[in-house]
């Protein structure tokens, strides 16, 4: 289960030569410092068939099962988080939503598209009011003439500037509380109607993230995405796709934290011995050895799950739980040993233990994951 076959070997030297060329590590250095997203790399990535990887090749994809996608996506993360991460929110957020729960016509229009780069879906969901409770969302769509009109306001939506479409959730059923009555609307980012502000945070600066005002804002009857007033249960059906791949993609980043430590714990000299040698730093490296390896057996079994078309939910949230505290064990562990070498600005560790705070509360923060888990345990 863990190692590559030849064909997944074939596909790992693939990217190691795509990222060689398009994203060396002081490259990444450099867009993060710039807060630049790497959006001129779809079509590029979409060239090189990351973006449509567990795609069915009848919709401009691979056709690859997720034990590949979870490799891909770990060694794109291992070069450049940011890298990772955008696949990561393309496939598993864009091209698994409409695979997933789109129209025959959505999916021959967008999937193509998707997979070779051309087209950038942002999923907006959360409200200021709404985050872990994402059924308390009050954005509203109306019935108007063939279409719908979208009234309210979405937060901390990651790509929405840059975004092709937003993927939003709005209440379709006036009188319903929770996540009954909530549909999924492909709305157009410059559709009339639509104000975007920037919010400033302290880490993923190649995610910028945007709130968003919806005031009036005409759609077609094409944009409803699902079934109308069950756009929950299409977002569900998608979420152990988007875990999968977030994970494998946050093990990426604990695995090059990992090999940033033991590389600075071999060469670093204090005392006369390099710090490796220290009982306190060598027990500790292998505390984030170990909790990487661990990671990696938990996120192969859960692609594994999702290739045999296992019910594998419990899983993904597992998943998401154990990669993203492993890798924030690992960068916290790793910025003591690099102490003032990692706070450097110009030091990776630096970036890797910024970007690493969000994910155990992004994405559906870990203690809903562990409510999640528990109650598939029957509790
Ligand atoms: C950088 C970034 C990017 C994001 N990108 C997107 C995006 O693209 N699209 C999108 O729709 N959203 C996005 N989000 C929103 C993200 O999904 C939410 O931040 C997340 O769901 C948590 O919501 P919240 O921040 O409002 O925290 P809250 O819901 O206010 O939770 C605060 C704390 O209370 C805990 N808590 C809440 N309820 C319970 C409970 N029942 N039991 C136990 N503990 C509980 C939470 O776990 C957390 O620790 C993004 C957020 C960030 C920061």
């Amino acid at each position: 289960m863990l190692e590559p076959d030849e064909n997944q070997r074939l596909i790992l030297d693939t990217v190691d030569r795509f990222m060689a060329r398009h994203m060396p590590s002081e490259e990444a250095g450099r867009r993060d410092e710039a807060h630049t997203p790497p959006y001129d790399l779809l079509p590029h990535l979409g060239e090189a068939g990351f973006l449509g990887l567990p795609v069915p090749e009848a919709h401009g994809g691979l056709g690859l099962d997720w034990t590949t996608m979870a490799l891909v996506q770990e060694r794109l993360a291992w070069h450049a988080y940011a890298v990772g991460s955008i696949v990561n929110r393309v496939v598993g957020f864009g091209a698994m939503s409409v695979l997933s729960y789109g129209s025959e016509a959505q999916k021959a229009r967008l999937l193509p598209r998707i997979t070779s780069g051309r087209c950038l879906i942002a999923l907006a969901l959360t409200e200021p009011q709404a985050g872990s409770d994402a059924g308390a969302i009050r954005t509203r769509a109306e019935r108007s003439g063939d279409g719908w009109v979208l009234t309210g306001g979405k937060t901390w939506i990651s790509d929405a500037g840059g975004a092709d479409y937003l993927l939003t959730a709005a209440r379709t059923d006036p009188d319903s509380r929770g996540s009954r009555g909530v549909s999924m609307f492909l709305v157009p980012r410059d559709a009339p109607g639509i104000a975007m502000t920037q919010i400033p945070k302290v880490g993923n600066n190649c995610m910028p993230s945007w709130e968003i005002g919806l005031d009036g804002v005409q759609v077609g009857a094409e944009a409803l995405m699902g079934e109308e007033g069950k756009g929950f249960s299409g977002l569900m059906s998608t979420l152990h796709y988007s875990r999968a791949s977030m994970a494998a993609t946050v093990l990426g980043c604990a695995q090059a934290a990992l090999d940033l430590t033991i590389a600075h714990a071999k060469e670093r000299k204090q005392f006369g011995r390099p710090i490796g040698s220290f009982q306190t730093i060598r027990h500790r490296i292998a505390d984030m050895q170990m909790r990487v390896d661990a990671t990696r057996l938990v996120v192969r079994h859960l692609a594994w799950m999702i290739a045999e078309g296992r019910d594998s939910s419990r899983f993904a949230s597992q998943a998401k739980v154990q990669a993203t505290e492993c890798l924030q064990f690992v960068t916290d562990h790793g910025m003591q040993i690099l102490a003032s070498a990692g706070y450097a600005r110009e030091s990776a560790m630096q970036r890797y233990w910024r970007d690493a705070r969000l994910y155990s509360f992004g994405e559906g923060s870990n203690e809903i994951q562990r409510d999640l888990i528990a109650r598939q345990l029957g509790l």
